[in-house]
């Protein structure tokens, strides 16, 4: 495996790739790798020749008092792991490199990035559509692997690829957790030992969100009791909505969202529920 930092090595990499042929799986990351981002890369290496990895803890997609620059990072781990699990290439480059001069054009999500997370944090969505547009066109993939982890990120990014004709396809990997049902987050290390017992009951109360759903309740306020009476963070949002579409009008299936801030650490999750052909 071989890590590249500039464009200019990683243009040069595809050019030789594509020349003989490769097809390329990327899979974009903000690093310090856990088991979710490894199993994309698993999925990917199935069905591409070469996988590349990018890791780039990208400041557009962080507010101005979010937690970019205490975001974990440790690239040496993230090394091994990326190799251990078959990637290819990791491409970091530094924010410099990226971004070498102030944007003229910007890119912005649509309706869908005005609810759950879009509405609590204010350009995250336009920022990633802006690192993931760079990576897409420096790595030329032919698929994109992105987690249902991050379902609104990745319906916004089906989005762009299905407006903007991008020639690649986007494949979802299903979210990978924690014996107990803590969804796998970079951020889980910024759990307190006390948040990180509570933490599991944000999969609890999606569950018992869904069984309410699918008995034809609205489960807003059950979860949010539910919750309030088991853990110390404070809830951000629980909403429901169609899924991918975001929009207040239910078709055949719906996502049901929280995000919750604890004191370092603010956690999100989802489920996906279908409502047709069950
Ligand atoms: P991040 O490094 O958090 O930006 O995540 C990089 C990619 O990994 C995104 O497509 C995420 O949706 C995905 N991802 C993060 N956590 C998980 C998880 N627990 N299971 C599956 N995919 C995940």
């Amino acid at each position: 495996m071989q890590t590249i930092r500039t464009v200019e090595e990683l243009k040069n990499w595809v050019r030789e790739e594509k020349k003989s042929g490769q097809t390329i799986g990327l899979v974009p990351t903000m690093g310090f790798l856990h088991e979710g981002h490894l199993s994309l890369v698993e999925k990917a290496k199935q069905e591409n020749d070469k996988v590349v990895m990018s890791i780039f803890v990208n400041p557009a997609q962080f507010g101005p008092n979010e937690d970019f620059d205490r975001y974990p990072r440790d690239m040496e781990r993230d090394q091994q792991l990326a190799a251990s699990a078959g990637t290819d290439v990791i491409f970091a480059p530094s924010v410099a490199e990226m971004y070498p001069r102030e944007s003229q054009i910007s890119i912005s999500a649509g309706a869908q990035a005005e609810v759950l997370c879009g509405a609590k944090r204010p350009g995250h969505f336009d920022g990633v559509l802006k690192v993931v547009t760079k990576l897409f066109h420096l790595t030329e993939p032919n698929r994109a692997y992105f987690g249902q982890k991050d379902a609104q990120q990745l319906a916004i990014i089906e989005s762009l690829v299905a407006d903007y004709n991008f020639p690649l396809e986007i494949r979802r990997g299903e979210t990978v957790r924690e014996a107990d049902g803590l969804a796998k987050s970079s951020r889980n290390v910024y759990l307190s030992e006390a948040e990180r017992r509570e933490a599991p009951h944000l999969h609890a109360a999606l569950q018992l969100g869904k069984q309410l759903v699918l008995g034809g309740e609205n489960p807003l306020q059950e979860m949010s009791e539910y919750l309030k009476e088991r853990i110390s963070g404070k809830i951000d949002y629980i909403e429901l909505h169609d899924y991918p579409t975001l929009s207040k009008e239910i078709t055949d299936e719906a996502i049901l969202a929280l995000a919750v801030q604890f004191e370092k650490a603010r956690l999100i999750d989802n489920v996906i529920i279908k409502l047709k052909g069950n």
